[in-house]
């Protein structure tokens, strides 16, 4: 399946062409990680910094040019639902428990930004989250309250505050403190390098085909050369169709644009993160070199469109949004590109081991917040191998599946 059309921005911003080797050998290790994207990349990386365990990661293709690359860069504390609605359907305790636990991934993420050995274009922002329609205040107005309610840092605009800052209004806005933003596809490349220093053996080219379980782990097989290993992570994203269905989980395809720079207009706006509240929805931030990427439009396919017509009737609606708001431009494209992107069932990502096949753990950050719950399932995943225990797996865990 194509997960991206291939047209990316980020890829772009790094021309360093690292290279990994192809497995041509019988290996043994403690932990296999199959998967180079950003989850492979945090596993790979907290293992190997936080622990003694011999790890091994292999990806099929080039590690990080899978959705990590088509990934637009927001890290935030919130995700496809709000705390409200995530009480209703999960209880206060889990939900609150939940935010918390992104709060801290958030953290996590951070600082491993801040202590890599390369710069990822990290920086602090401020995400408004507007009221898409006048209707749509009233949830905003209850979702402050919850937020403020569990010390989440969040702040309320009125129409006046938010046109006092930007060249449009809406009804409402929550003003998120304390999210940011990076280059997702310098981060992962950052974060395999700073492994492979650790002491991760990573390959490229080498794709998973078979694994069976024995008493010593599990032989994973792959096209010249086969791994024992104690423990596995799949953190195979999007692309192992089988999965994403034995999950329950909906894959669906967007659009992107990244402009041309704008620095004197986007130098204003650069504190800034955007989303609203409709679905499907739209979101713009900037980037270092003061482009505005944009994207949203979702649409039920899994695919990634690939039809040039289709892709262009999509870019021009993305880029009408951007003048919508920031009317003095006159932004020109530079890339545009569709891409596959998963949700979980219930908006959680499955993070844990499988009930069945002990040893065997997935790190599936499915959701608009991905980045977050890959690492916080990097956190969890490590605490399970080394300690046997993670008090949060139980909202995790794949089991809550209905098709496992
Ligand atoms: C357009 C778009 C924008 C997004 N924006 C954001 C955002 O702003 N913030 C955010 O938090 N999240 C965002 N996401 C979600 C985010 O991209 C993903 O959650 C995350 O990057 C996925 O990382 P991953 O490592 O799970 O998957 P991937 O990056 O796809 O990596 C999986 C890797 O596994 C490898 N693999 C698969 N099968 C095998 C096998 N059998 N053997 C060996 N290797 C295998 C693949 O080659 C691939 O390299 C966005 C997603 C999209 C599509």
């Amino acid at each position: 399946m194509n997960i991206h059309n291939d047209q990316l921005f980020w890829p772009s911003t790094y021309t360093e062409d690292i290279q990994y080797p192809v497995l041509e050998e019988n290996k043994t290790c403690d932990v296999l990680i199959i998967g180079g994207g950003m989850s492979g990349a945090l596993c790979a990386y907290t293992l190997g910094k936080e622990t003694d365990l011999d790890v091994i990661l292999i990806d099929k293709g080039k590690p990080g040019y899978g959705s990590s690359s088509a990934n637009s860069g927001f890290l935030q504390l919130s995700g496809d639902q709000m705390l409200h609605e995530l009480i209703e359907q999960k209880g206060e305790q889990d939900a609150v428990y939940f935010y918390q636990l992104c709060q801290d991934a958030l953290e996590d993420l951070k600082r491993i930004a801040k202590n890599v050995s390369e710069e990822s274009d990290f920086s602090e922002k401020k995400s408004l989250y507007y009221a898409s329609t006048p209707g749509e205040a009233s949830t905003l107005i209850r979702e402050y309250e919850t937020l403020k309610r569990f010390d989440f840092p969040v702040e309320f605009f009125e129409p006046q505050e938010i046109a006092s800052r930007f060249p449009f209004t809406k009804s409402a806005a929550l003003v998120k403190n304390g999210d940011a933003e990076l280059n997702p596809y310098r981060f992962v490349q950052t974060l395999l390098k700073d492994a492979e220093a650790a002491g991760v053996e990573i390959y490229e080219q080498t794709p998973l085909m078979r694994k069976t379980k024995n008493v010593h782990g599990f032989t994973c097989e792959s096209e010249n050369g086969t791994i024992q290993a104690r423990h596995i992570i799949f953190a195979t994203g999007y692309e192992n169709d089988f999965l994403t269905q034995q999950l329950g989980a909906t894959l669906n395809r967007t659009y992107s644009i990244v402009t041309e720079p704008l620095p004197s207009l986007m130098d204003q706006y650069k504190e800034w993160m955007i989303w609203e509240s409709k679905r499907p929805y739209f979101y713009m931030r900037t980037t270092k070199d003061g482009r505005i990427l944009a994207g949203g439009l979702d649409e039920e396919q899994a695919e990634a469109s690939t039809k040039d017509g289709l892709i262009n009737e999509r870019v021009e609606q993305i880029l009408q949004r951007v003048i919508e708001l920031f009317p003095d431009g006159s932004p020109e494209i530079s890339h545009s590109w569709s891409a596959t992107f998963g949700e979980s069932h219930d908006g959680l990502p499955y993070i844990g081991e499988h009930p069945n096949r002990l040893g065997e753990y997935y790190c599936l950050g499915f959701g608009k917040n991905g980045t977050v719950y890959n690492m916080l399932g990097a956190t969890m995943i490590k605490d399970l191998i080394t300690k046997g225990f993670h008090p949060a797996s139980r909202l995790f865990t794949i089991a809550r599946a209905a098709r496992l």
